[in-house]
């Protein structure tokens, strides 16, 4: 099926506004035909964040080290995509190696936001995100290791689905943290992105983590949800969690930033409160409920995160990837010149950091303790959502759990900004999901002073199914909203 006519204009134009791609070539691959092999996906563009492999097309990972990068082999998610007859039309900016939460972290360039270009569309998949919010894909990949699909699909009012781990294939994607990350969904609707999730996911030789799903997980067909009940957690009882343990002492300061993050923005507030009520309208069951470590997983994900990427980063170094520096005096100084050149400031940080809480004599400082408090958070969901290989049927309490994704919505640059800092303590209600590994979903609850407003679901290990089921009975009557300016190509 070829492109719309007009469609390369229409992209250009938003382009210039914007700047989502880092690299675009709709030309490249040809779309199969609309309806071979069956797969509603067949005929359909879709855009990659440039940190997942496209066989021909730039890798950089939004890093000055990989601007000349070309992948030499094709992710298989992608893979998966094409042999449903989709294409993939370009690469998208992101925050250098998956690192923020605003897309202003790429070296190689800068995303806006489609409903606001004053501001930033999130991170790190900020270019998925910008681009299908405007309507140049109708759905795009990105990765997402603390809220890097979540937090800029709500920015830009898309929906974006974090599969749980393992459950699509990670080989093409450049690790971050392996541990913690997975490909996502960013997507025009739900029904969309449950049929590019139905066909990316599954085991893949090429990655022992991944998997297919127990047979007892919620099947991926829409049906309506078994379990009715959401549990709720609302910003205050994260904020009396937090209250608790408050105090003086080793981390106050950290529990601190925790309690100031918990709180929302009026206008995300509202969006929340108006999810509560429409799902409660649809027939829901809604119950408050507290999760008490959820205040230690944003010190505990950066505390893994950092430690991982120090490992998985050291293979930049100017001589197996990376560009290497004109002159040097020897291989330690050339990768010691690659990197201080190539790196950005955030990238820098983040090894030091990572480096730091693995050093000999002070892993159970850190290290260890990061690990036990990511057990303790799996724990508490897996009491409310029930275990991973469905073996206690029916002792779950509830079907999944709504929370916020950002307290903020898209943020200014500027004055208007938040601190490197207050970004990464507002990962608060995104990276839990990562630290135990639980499918998530954000998706569009209102439009609030002009800008998009998101809400979370996380659900019980392979229960994407459920958490789709839910949103899509939401969109039923709250259809995702666009952007002045926006064009449906594809209905
Ligand atoms: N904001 C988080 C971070 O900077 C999320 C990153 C991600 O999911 N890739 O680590």
């Amino acid at each position: 099926m070829p492109l719309p006519q007009d469609y390369e204009s229409y992209v250009s134009r938003w382009e210039e506004k914007i700047g989502a791609f880092i690299e675009f070539d709709p030309r490249r691959f040809p779309a199969g035909e609309s309806g071979s092999g069956g797969s509603a996906l067949a005929g359909l563009p879709f855009a990659v964040k440039d940190n997942i492999a496209v066989k021909g097309f730039s890798l950089s990972c939004g890093s000055k080290l990989l601007e000349q990068l070309k992948a030499p082999y094709t992710a298989t998610a992608v893979q998966k995509l094409m042999d449903c007859g989709a294409a993939p039309v370009g690469k998208t900016n992101l925050d250098e190696f998956g690192m923020g939460s605003s897309t202003d972290n790429s070296g190689i360039k800068r995303t806006n936001n489609p409903w606001d270009t004053e501001r930033v569309p999130g991170g790190s998949s900020g270019g998925s995100a910008a681009a299908v919010a405007a309507g140049l894909a109708p759905f795009a990949l990105g990765s997402d290791t603390g809220g890097s699909v979540r937090q800029p699909a709500a920015f830009c009012g898309v929906v974006g689905l974090k599969p749980s781990y393992g459950a699509v294939s990670r080989y093409g994607l450049v690790a971050y943290a392996s541990s913690l990350e997975g490909i996502g969904v960013l997507a025009d609707s739900v029904s969309r992105c449950r049929e590019v999730f139905a066909a990316i996911r599954g085991a893949d030789p090429m990655d022992q983590t991944s998997r297919d799903a127990p047979a007892a997980a919620p099947p991926l067909s829409p049906k309506t949800p078994a379990n009715r009940t959401i549990a709720v957690l609302s910003p205050e009882a994260v904020a009396r969690a937090i209250a608790e343990n408050a105090g003086t002492g080793e981390g106050s300061s950290s529990l601190e930033a925790a309690a100031q993050a918990a709180e929302l923005e009026p206008e995300v507030r509202r969006g929340f409160e108006l999810a509560k009520a429409g799902l409660a309208e649809l027939g829901y069951t809604l119950a408050e409920v507290e999760l008490p470590s959820l205040k230690y997983g944003v010190p505990a994900y950066y505390t893994i995160a950092t430690a991982e990427a120090s490992a998985n980063l050291a293979r930049f170094d100017g001589i197996r990837y990376g560009a290497r520096p004109a002159w040097a005096e020897n291989p330690d100084d050339l990768i010691d010149k690659a990197r201080e050149a190539g790196f950005g400031a955030e990238v820098k940080l983040r090894i030091l950091l990572g480096t730091f809480v693995l050093r000999s004599g002070f892993q159970d400082r850190y290290y260890l303790r990061a690990q036990r408090i990511r057990a303790g958070i799996l724990r508490e969901f897996e009491a409310l959502l029930g275990d991973s290989e469905y073996q206690d049927h029916g002792a779950a309490r509830c079907g999944a759990i709504l929370l916020p994704v950002f307290p903020t919505r898209a943020f200014g640059r500027g004055k208007g900004s938040l601190s490197p800092f207050a970004q990464k303590a507002a990962d608060l209600y995104t990276c839990c999901a990562n630290l135990a590994g639980l499918p998530a979903l954000s998706f569009p609850a209102s439009v609030e002073g002009g800008l998009p407003v998101g809400v979370q679901l996380i659900g019980r290990a392979f229960a994407e199914g459920t958490l789709l089921d839910i949103a899509g009975d939401w969109e039923k009557s709250h259809p995702v909203p666009h952007p002045a300016g926006y064009r449906a190509f594809w209905s």
